[in-house]
Formats: structure tokens, sequence, C-alpha cells
């Protein structure tokens, strides 16, 4: 099935993804119709229809499904009833089972291991004396991190020591956890995949990526060679998680690279920061292809547009450099058009194309 340009794709969030999401949607001749709570979010702006309402509830996402020719999602917490009002009334993609896996990180990692993957050791929390047993097991370092609601470093502590855990269960308000141990990587990478509607595969370069306070940094292509043993294991991980649920647009995989080993951290099932890069410099950015496997048009080629790439996320107060980036003419400046520029908000990103002519 194919929903051809001059359809109208709806949009379930309404921060930078759907608003990258949206003008490339409007590149293909397709409209976007966002649906978010907030009064005027970065998306809305550059999308033909805007809902204003809660991710709760239920009439209106029946109502906005049914206006819609397939739907997607920039934001990953959709509880069950509302996802399923949505699924009654339009397509849905990536597909439900995939954004349920991604909703519980507890859920997530068995579902990887069943796949052939490994994540850095963990176990389930449900109260406070299980986190003793799992600090008792895992050793310290380790980093509790709550199972459902975490992104950005949100909803995570890191304990040190054992009589850290008290103050640990406190700071996550007694919510159902995961203990992972924590992993002294070397690097941390990610894979980005897009599967189509008609079951067409592609990947990008898979980025190396820079965080700082758990908030992504910096991502690059290509990698340091050394790590390829590493990219190769996870690429093949993700084809199969891809397959196994029948995916349909780009799904994004974290991992931490520790030897030739690649222990799978968290995916998303969406476009990805790590991924924007692609919108200079791939042949077709995420943004495109997700658009083009959800109406199930063929994919882009991904390949590298340089011989390298690196994208900077401008956080808080960094968005203010706007100037800076622009005197750059290797680089493209990317704003979000966010109000305030609040710490550890997500205001824009630079990317860079490196190795053409002067740059
Ligand atoms: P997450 O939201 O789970 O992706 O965590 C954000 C960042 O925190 C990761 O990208 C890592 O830089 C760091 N981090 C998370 N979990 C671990 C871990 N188990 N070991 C070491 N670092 C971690």
């Amino acid at each position: 099935m194919s929903i051809p340009p001059g359809s109208t794709i709806g949009i379930v969030g309404g921060g930078q993804l759907g608003r990258m999401l949206a003008m490339a949607a409007a590149q293909l001749g397709y409209r976007c119709h966002v649906y978010a709570p907030d009064e005027a979010p970065p998306a809305a702006e550059v999308a033909a229809f805007f809902t204003r309402g809660r991710y709760e509830d239920e009439a209106a996402l029946r109502q906005f499904g049914r206006e819609v020719d397939v739907v997607t999602y920039e934001f990953e917490n959709i509880a069950a009833g509302p996802l399923a009002a949505i699924v009654d009334e339009a397509p849905l993609f990536p597909p439900r089972r995939a954004l349920e896996i991604g909703q519980d990180r507890l859920t997530e990692k068995a579902f990887i291991e069943a796949q052939g993957g490994r994540p850095a050791g963990y176990r389930g929390v449900g109260s406070r004396s299980e986190l003793d047993t799992a600090l008792a097991e895992l050793g310290t370092p380790a980093i509790l991190k709550t199972r459902r609601f975490g992104y950005d470093g949100k909803g995570q502590v890191r304990i040190d020591a054992p009589d850290e855990a008290e103050a640990a269960w406190a700071a996550v308000k007694g919510a159902p956890c995961v203990l992972e141990a924590f992993v002294p990587f070397d690097t941390e990478f990610s894979i980005l995949l897009c599967r189509s509607s008609r079951g067409e595969t592609v990947t990008w370069d898979a980025p190396h990526n820079v965080h700082r306070r758990g908030i992504l940094d910096r991502s690059s292509v290509p990698t340091d060679a050394a790590l390829a043993p590493a990219v190769e294991a996870a690429t093949a991980l993700a084809v199969r998680v891809a397959g196994a649920l029948d995916y349909v647009g780009v799904l994004a995989m974290e991992f931490f690279a520790l030897g030739d080993a690649a222990l799978f951290n968290e995916m998303a099932p969406r476009v990805h920061n790590s991924g924007h890069w692609t919108i200079e410099g791939a042949l077709t950015s995420q943004f495109e292809n997700h658009v083009r496997a959800i109406c199930g048009l063929p994919l882009g080629a991904t390949t590298r547009a340089a011989p390298g790439v690196e994208m900077r996320n401008l956080i808080g107060d960094d968005v203010h450099g706007w100037a800076e980036a622009l005197a750059d003419p290797a680089a493209h400046l990317h704003l979000y058009g966010k109000g305030e520029a609040r710490p550890g908000r997500k205001m824009g990103h630079v990317t860079r194309l490196i190795g053409l002519g002067d740059s």
C-alpha cells in the first residue's frame, strides 16, 4: 500500500524531531498534522495543521486519527488506551509493538537478548530490598534508571557505593526501575536503520556519539576503523530487530563499544538526534527516508555526502552562539524556534561537512 504525495501525515509530538519530519514531508509534497499538548510547539510552525491535545485524551487522538492518512510519532510515551484509539483509525508506523517495547527499559532489554543482543548487566528493581540485592549482584558503580519515561539522562541516578542506595531510591520516588552495571566503554555509537513497508532496509554510517551530562553533545561520521567489528555486530542486531518487529520507519539503537563488543544501551523507534547529521551529510536524510518508509515509497540512498560529517547540539545557552556558527562557511545551522534557552534544552544543532574543498 502506498500513501501518495498530497496525503496527510499525522505526527504525534511537536518537538524538533516532528519539525524536521514535517519539513522533509513538505519537500515530498505531503501535508503534516501535528498533535501535541503545547501551545505553540516547534513542529506546528512548519506543519499544515495542528491539534492541541493531551497525550492521554483518547477521544481527541481518535479524531486526529480520522483526519490523517497515516500516523507516526516523535513522542514515545503514549499510553495503551490512546494508542489503541489511534490504531483504530489510521495505520501507525513504526508499529505499535516497537513503541510498547521501547517504552519500558526492562521489556526492551529482554527483547534485545531474545534477538541475540547483549545489554550491560541489569536487574529489574521493584522495591528497596530488590535494589540492595541487585547492587550486591551487579556491584558498583551502577546506574538506577526508571523503567519508563526516561530520556536525555532524566530518571537516572548513578550509585557509586552501596550506602547510596537509600538516596537513589528516594530520587526515583520508588518507581519501577532497572539497575544497570556501569559500562567503562571506549566510545558510544548508534545504528540508524530505515525499513520501508515494502521490506526494503537501509542503514546510514554509524555515528560516534559523545554525551555531556547524559545528553547527546556531538555525533560524527565516519567512526574510527577500530570500531568496525562492534559496528558490524550492532548492525546485524538492528536488522534482526527490525525484521522481528516487521518494522517500518527509522529505528535508532544506541550502543557502548567495549573492545570488539557492542553492548546494547537503548533503542528509539523513531528518528533520532544522532541522525541529524544525515540532513546535509547523507544523500537522503533520516527524516526523508522515514517519510518514504511510512508512505510505502522507495527509500533513498544513505551514502555519506562528504569525507567527514560532524553534528553538534546547541543546548541551552549554546544557542546564543548561532552567529558564530553562521560565520563558518562549512557549517549548517538549524534552530528549532524554541523560546527560552533553559539549561539542558535542545535549541538547535550545527552540522559541518568536512573534507570538501576548503572546509
Ligand atoms: P541513556 O538515557 O540510558 O541513553 O543514558 C544517557 C547516557 O548516560 C548514555 O549515553 C551514557 O553516556 C550514560 N550511561 C547510561 N547508562 C550507562 C551505563 N550502564 N554505563 C555507563 N554509562 C551509561
